[in-house]
């Protein structure tokens, strides 16, 4: 039995002196023919092996390489050197496999974000992506602990849907039909009766369309899946897979539905900040290096920690879209003419309009409610009040500094006639969501829920600026490697 070991992060914290113990891992470095730091990816700290001089045969010594794996046996001494309190005397050293140093492509020393990405397979051997891929993991547990607490039923929505009304993006299409010789109907279209479903189909944007009928049954629901969209824009913040958490829950308005998103991003953080404390203290001191490449002007007031507690420790400010234009066209920045995109009653809010509102003007996460229904998805409930011309539906985006949108949600529209009477004027097939109308049929009652991009919670939480550096393996345009 391998299995006999103890894992680096268990022994730093409780092993005692004097035991007698088994590691297994990954050399980091080897100095001095005596010293090897060794990680198992449990912790960012690695081990301090002492190999006693005349231990090893020469050949075995030259086999210590960077990234070359160990089984060490050894007993837990106090250490003497700086940086760790205990350290492993080893009494047996067993190499599981060898890493030619001329080949490796990870040397110990700092190594860009860009070419980290180009060696992906290899990069969770490093500092900073070990760092971020244990935060990943404990943001993704603390996602369902917060739910299960409340009594929220996890749903799995489908991955494979036929149902193209959702409009949240461009779909990627699911067929088995061959390129060549594609069946076709008369006119010439293609002949999806034909097709694997006898329909054609797209990889899902979203599940909130089925949440919402799980809703209607158990009340409060949430999915947590994986997402697509054909987002061909390459920015620091668009994936083309990605992953989305969805909650959905009935008796709720507007008000509740931005009460629970804050909670749970404030949940979120408090999670990694109680469970991962070394991976953030690593990435605040990451982040305050990149930082000091900027421009001062550019640099950003608060550094990773003091900006995890800020947002942990206040409410999230609460504006309407109306108030966020009225802001933006007295902004200074707009007076000196620095937006590249126009601002009036109407517009979709570009990425710099969302950035100077959370970044230079307020200072901490928005929720921004009350959108144009002419730029929101059919199912957002009309708001009763407003002016010809000016109706405004019952959504809320939560915009965060650095990030911004990192949650998208509304109220939904439960009147089963006004629900009509939007889809017919937005070209929504309404027979094909017949299934999806029915749940406005059959019992209808106020309800609410939003979306969060779970890798834009991942960046914001670790300071990572760009997405692709907080999911293990990125699509994106003309990249799919690994
Ligand atoms: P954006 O305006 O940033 O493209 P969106 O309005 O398309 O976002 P929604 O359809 O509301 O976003 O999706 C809900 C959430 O999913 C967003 O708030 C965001 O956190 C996340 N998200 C959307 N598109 C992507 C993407 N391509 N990659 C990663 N996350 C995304
Ligand atoms: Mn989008």
């Amino acid at each position: 039995m391998l299995n006999q070991r103890i894992k680096i992060k268990a022994l730093l914290q409780q092993a005692s002196i004097g035991t007698h113990v088994t590691v297994m891992g990954w050399v980091r470095t080897f100095r001095n023919n005596q010293f090897i730091a060794l990680n198992d990816g449990s912790t960012n700290y690695n081990l301090q092996v002492v190999v006693a001089l005349g231990m090893l045969p020469e050949a075995t010594l030259k086999r210590i390489t960077t990234g070359a794996s160990l089984k060490v046996q050894g007993t837990i001494a106090e250490s003497l050197g700086k940086g760790q309190s205990i350290e492993l005397l080893a009494t047996a050293i067993d190499i599981l496999g060898d890493s030619d140093p001329e080949k490796y492509p990870l040397q110990p020393k700092k190594h860009s974000l860009e070419f980290l990405r180009e060696i992906a397979h290899l990069r969770f051997r490093t500092n900073t992506f070990g760092a971020v891929f244990r935060i990943r993991h404990s943001l993704a547990f603390a996602v369902h602990q917060f739910f299960n607490e409340r009594g929220f039923l996890y749903l799995h929505t489908p991955i494979i849907t036929a149902s193209d009304a959702e409009g949240a993006g461009e779909m990627f299409r699911v067929t088995t039909l061959p390129f060549d010789g594609t069946p076709r109907n008369e006119d010439g279209t293609v002949n999806f009766k034909e097709d694997f479903f006898g329909k054609s189909t797209n990889l899902t944007v979203s599940g909130q369309l089925e949440g919402e009928l799980g809703a209607m049954a158990f009340s409060e629901i949430y999915t947590f899946g994986p997402t697509f969209r054909a987002e061909n824009s390459n920015t620091t913040r668009h994936l083309a897979e990605f992953w989305m958490i969805e909650p959905e829950m009935a008796f709720y308005d507007l008000e509740d539905n931005m009460n629970l998103a804050e909670a749970f991003i404030q949940y979120l953080i408090r999670y990694v900040m109680a469970h991962n404390s070394d991976d953030l203290q690593l990435l605040d001191r990451r982040l305050a290096e990149e930082e000091k490449q900027k421009p001062a002007n550019e640099r950003s007031e608060l550094g990773l920690l003091d900006k995890l507690n800020f947002v942990v420790n206040n409410q999230f400010e609460r504006i309407t879209y109306t108030e966020a234009i009225q802001i933006l066209l007295e902004s200074p920045a707009y007076k000196k003419k620095k937006f590249k995109y126009e601002v009036s009653w109407g517009i979709d809010m570009q990425s710099e309009h969302e950035r100077y509102l959370v970044e230079k003007h307020f200072k901490k996460p928005v929720i921004v409610t009350g959108y144009p229904a002419a730029i929101k998805a059919f199912y957002m409930r009309m708001n009763d009040v407003c002016e010809p011309g000016k109706e405004t539906v019952a959504a809320m985006d939560i915009l965060a500094p650095g990030i911004g949108e990192i949650v998208g949600g509304s109220q939904r529209e439960e009147r089963l006639d006004v629900l009509q009477k939007r889809m017919e004027a937005m070209h929504i097939p309404v027979e094909e969501m017949s299934w999806y109308i029915d749940t406005r049929r059959f019992g209808t009652v106020p309800h609410a829920g939003f979306g969060l991009g779970f890798e834009r919670m991942v960046q914001f939480v670790t300071g990572m600026t760009n997405i692709r550096d907080v999911i293990p393996f990125a699509r994106t345009p003309k990249n799919c490697s690994f």
